[in-house]
């Protein structure tokens, strides 16, 4: 630590500066692997306290690692190089609604489940709906571009922000996009900025973007006897005329790890189970799950069962919410994946996600977002068993390089940061890599932004699960 640092950061921001080696210990993980040491942590609280901050970092070339609530699965805030870790988790008071603008602003360290529950206090919706949201914040998704189950029907983060404030790599305050749902002035600069993982400029406000809140949803949920019908299921369901508001998909183990959790009289024999939701018109919604059963009849599917009061709609989707602590209290480190691929591909990944679980001899979970082809190959294993870390690591390796050859992507939603570097030139290419490289040296040429994330370091080549 540098005492003319420290002097300017508590000048900055007060005892909002934390040093305690007990504080920087608990700002130096995420929710995926890896543990580090901050030099400094600053919990800031204005944008003039984040410029400055920037500034002083920029002159004396330290790295700064945003930090929401770090619920990241892909280590985004974790600090590799040291620094300054900028906390933006209490910067939570800025919650302003516009509703006859159909718009929200809010500052970074708001809560997604707070933005959606003033939305739907006004009959609006913000679609984006990470299963993480009443902990993580919306710089954090905004960072990320975090989907969520909506995605199949809404889209994710990046399709519902129509303008963002930004702290440049070099100290200057910017402003992208506007109040409008249209604006081509100029690059889409506010796009680029989403899904950045916070290595291009650091997110001080953010202008969202609401719709009118649907009036009413209907689940059912379809039972499956094999996984490579439930995969099909999927195209069939999104070809059938009707649009679901979510679509999710929860194989054997998955429904049995909830089955043992929570004891929800799930078919424990079941080879898969999907949830599909429709919204809108009460009217309606009866007759698109009806289109739905009658386009899965054709390829042999009958088993649908269609929740009939709101409760048991509920308890529908309880499952899908307690898969994630059903995996983790059965036992040892959950490693979450998110490879993911066309629709038409589903079946195929599936099929290939079990032969690796066969040959690896590992406990793979898969459940995800099926209408967006976006699932969660997840892992429960003992870290203190090399041999079995390392299986997994192979195991995760084959996906990953499956779902691009199948023509999908390293992450739908999670990001790269630490944990899918080494894979990031497989999907982009040199040229692609490259070229991604050059807005991240124009934008902040000393790399003080989020380094150490997305691109590989030369020879960098496995997955590491341990960082000791
Ligand atoms: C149980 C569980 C369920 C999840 N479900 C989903 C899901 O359904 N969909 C999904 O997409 N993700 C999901 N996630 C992953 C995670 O919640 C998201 O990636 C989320 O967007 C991270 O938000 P956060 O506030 O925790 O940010 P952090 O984890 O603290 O940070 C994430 C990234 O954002 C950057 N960052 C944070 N604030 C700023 C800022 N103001 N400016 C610039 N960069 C910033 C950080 O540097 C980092 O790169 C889940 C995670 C868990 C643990």
């Amino acid at each position: 630590m540098n005492e003319t640092i420290l002097d300017q950061l508590a000048e900055i921001v007060g005892n909002r500066l934390l040093t305690d080696v007990d504080e920087r210990v608990s700002y130096g993980y995420d929710s995926s692997f890896g543990q580090y040491m901050p030099d400094y942590v600053v919990q800031v609280m204005a944008t003039e306290e984040v410029q400055k901050i920037v500034q002083l970092a920029n002159t004396h070339e330290i790295p700064i690692y945003p930090r929401g609530a770090s619920t990241s699965l892909s280590g985004g805030p974790l600090p590799v190089y040291g620094g300054i870790v900028m906390d933006f988790s209490q910067w939570d008071q800025q919650l302003d609604i516009f509703p006859d603008d159909l718009l929200m602003k809010v500052s970074p360290g708001v809560k997604t489940g707070d933005i959606h529950q003033l939305a739907e206090e006004h009959n609006l919706m913000y679609a984006p709906d990470p299963s993480s949201s009443i902990i993580c914040t919306i710089g954090g998704n905004l960072a990320e571009n975090a989907g969520g189950p909506r995605g199949v029907k809404y889209g994710v983060t990046k399709d519902h922000v129509l303008g963002l404030e930004v702290v440049t790599a070099e100290g200057e305050i910017i402003h992208t996009g506007g109040n409008t749902v249209k604006n081509v002035t100029g690059y889409d600069m506010t796009k680029l900025l989403i899904g950045s993982e916070g290595t291009l400029g650091i997110i001080t406000e953010a202008t969202l973007r609401l719709i009118p809140k649907p009036a009413d949803t209907k689940t059912a949920m379809i039972i499956f006897d094999d996984l490579y019908t439930a995969g099909k299921s999927i195209s069939k369901i999104l070809t059938s005329g009707v649009r679901p508001s979510k679509m999710e998909i929860l194989d054997q183990n998955a429904v049995n790890k909830v089955e043992d959790y929570a004891g929800l009289d799930l078919p424990r024999t079941a080879a898969a189970i999907l949830l599909v939701e429709v919204d809108g018109d009460a009217d309606v919604l009866m007759k698109e799950l009806q289109v739905i059963q009658q386009a899965l009849l054709e390829i042999g599917v009958d088993n649908v069962q269609i929740a009939s009061t709101k409760e048991e709609e509920a308890k529908l989707w309880q499952v899908r919410k307690l898969v994630s602590p059903a995996i983790v209290e059965s036992g040892y480190t959950k490693i979450s994946e998110d490879a993911t691929v066309p629709l038409s591909k589903i079946p195929e990944m599936f099929r290939k996600i079990d032969e690796v679980k066969q040959r690896y001899n590992l406990n793979i979970v898969v459940f995800g977002h099926a209408g967006d082809g976006n699932l969660h190959p997840t892992i429960n294993t003992n870290m203190r068993d090399a041999d079995e870390v390392s299986r997994v690591e192979d195991a995760v390796e084959e996906i990953f390089h499956y779902a691009i050859e199948l023509g999908g992507t390293l992450s739908g939603e999670h990001g790269i940061g630490t944990m899918k570097k080494p894979f990031f030139p497989k999907e982009t290419g040199e040229a692609g890599m490259l070229f991604q490289k050059a807005i991240k040296q124009a934008l902040d040429p000393k790399n003080i932004l989020n380094p150490g994330k997305i691109f590989p370091e030369a020879g960098e080549k496995r997955l590491v699960l341990k960082n000791d």
